[in-house]
């Protein structure tokens, strides 16, 4: 079981199921080592939202390439996945957000996603149960949802149906050879592909990864309570904090009829423990915009470790200072959003092939102490 491999890819969250499937697609001998449950990291506790991104032009060019990947991948089995292609509506509450809706607007049409701006009567139109007095917004009909350990199982699945084996065990230490094991055994391997979230940084001390901690609550099942997943415009803003903590109105439909209640962002918070009264900042923004929610039955709620890079994209490529080793790391809120591209790129720059989109932005590289390690 513990032969090598041409590649070792730490981790079987979205990215190191997507990374492994795209390299066994590529020929490639692979391993997978993971401690705990296919897909029950980062992946388990996220939202779900596969969702354009315009930040800025490298964020965008990911999402948009990756979104293109989703849909194709569930295409091939649309029964198995619980995919939504609900669309997104960024919701303006007054004249200010409007015209960040109309400059989103602008660069996602520049980009070829379709969108359309919607006034306050088309905003009710859409979503009746949104409060009174807000100005409008942006519907994307590209964006959708999908249940992410879920889809992290099938590109595990695939993967292994391509060759690909699936070890148990945790790694503790990563050298130009392989892993060792926690017990102690050690795995020879060309590559070693680091794909396990937020605790990259445990193995690799230099990678610039910090935790931000999301609380995620779930209702009971209210169909068509909304039909597209709902984000205030504010949430970029409070998205991209460098510090402290913040809420944002992001409301979403399952396909179950289940309500997904987020989001939070809280900066180097590495436990796990629910911070009630950050959930109930998170709740009171939600009402706010939603408020019939007050009155909706909660199930559970739990939290989940984004792993945070300084400048919001993740590295993907070749550790610059350590022979063999190859990253897949720092995709902080939109994980499960670029997990397939980020597959496509690293498979591309391990192989030597050509990347399907510019790949600089995301490599390694551009963090000098990274190349410091040396
Ligand atoms: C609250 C919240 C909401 C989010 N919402 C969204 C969203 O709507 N859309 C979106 O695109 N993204 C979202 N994200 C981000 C997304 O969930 C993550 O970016 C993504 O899941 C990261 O996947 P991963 O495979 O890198 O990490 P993980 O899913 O954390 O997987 C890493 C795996 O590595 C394993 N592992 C760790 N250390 C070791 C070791 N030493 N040896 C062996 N195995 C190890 C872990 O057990 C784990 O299974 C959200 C995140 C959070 C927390």
């Amino acid at each position: 079981m513990t032969a090598g491999a041409d590649v070792l890819v730490i981790g079987a969250g979205i990215v190191g199921a997507a990374c492994a499937d795209e390299l066994a697609a590529r020929g490639l001998r692979v391993l997978v080592v993971e401690e705990g449950v296919v897909g029950g990291g980062a992946t388990a506790a996220g939202m779900g939202h596969l969702v354009a991104m315009d930040d800025n032009p490298a964020e965008l060019a990911l999402t948009r390439y990756s979104l293109e990947l989703w849909r194709r991948f569930v295409a091939e089995a649309p029964q198995r996945h619980e995919y939504s292609p609900c669309g997104t509506i960024w919701v303006a509450a007054d004249d200010e957000e409007m015209a960040a809706a109309r400059a989103k607007r602008g660069m996602l049409t520049a980009a070829g996603i379709a969108c359309e701006p919607l006034d306050a009567a088309a905003l009710y139109a859409c979503e009746p149960r949104l409060r009174p007095g807000l100005a409008g917004g942006l519907r994307v009909g590209g964006d959708a949802v999908v249940y992410p350990p879920k889809s992290a199982r099938i590109l595990l699945e695939r993967a292994c149906a391509r060759g690909a084996r699936l070890l148990a065990a945790r790694v503790r230490s990563i050298d130009a050879h392989g892993v060792a094991l926690e017990g102690g055994e050690r795995i020879a391997a060309g590559m070693v592909v680091v794909a396990n979230g937020v605790a990259a940084a445990a193995l690799l001390p230099e990678l610039p990864i910090r935790p931000k901690k999301g609380h995620v609550m779930i209702t009971d099942r209210y169909p068509g309570f909304v039909r597209h997943q709902l984000v205030e415009l504010g949430y970029v803003k409070s998205a991209h904090a460098a510090s402290g903590e913040s809420v944002a109105f992001n409301v979403q439909p399952r396909p179950t009829g289940q309500l997904l209640i987020g989001s939070s962002r809280q900066f180097d918070s590495a436990d796990r423990d629910v911070d009630v009264r950050l959930m109930q900042r998170m709740l009171a923004r939600a009402a706010d915009y939603l408020p019939g929610l007050a009155q909706l039955n909660a199930l559970r709620c739990w939290t989940g470790l984004r792993a945070a890079s300084p400048d919001g994209l993740p590295l993907i490529g070749p550790h610059p200072a350590r022979r063999n080793v190859w990253l897949a790391s720092g995709h902080e809120g939109l994980g499960i959003t670029t997990a397939l591209a980020t597959a496509q790129l690293l498979a591309s720059h391990i192989c030597g092939s050509a990347a399907p989109i510019p790949a600089e932005a995301y490599l390694p590289a551009r963090f000098a102490q990274l190349d410091a390690h040396a």
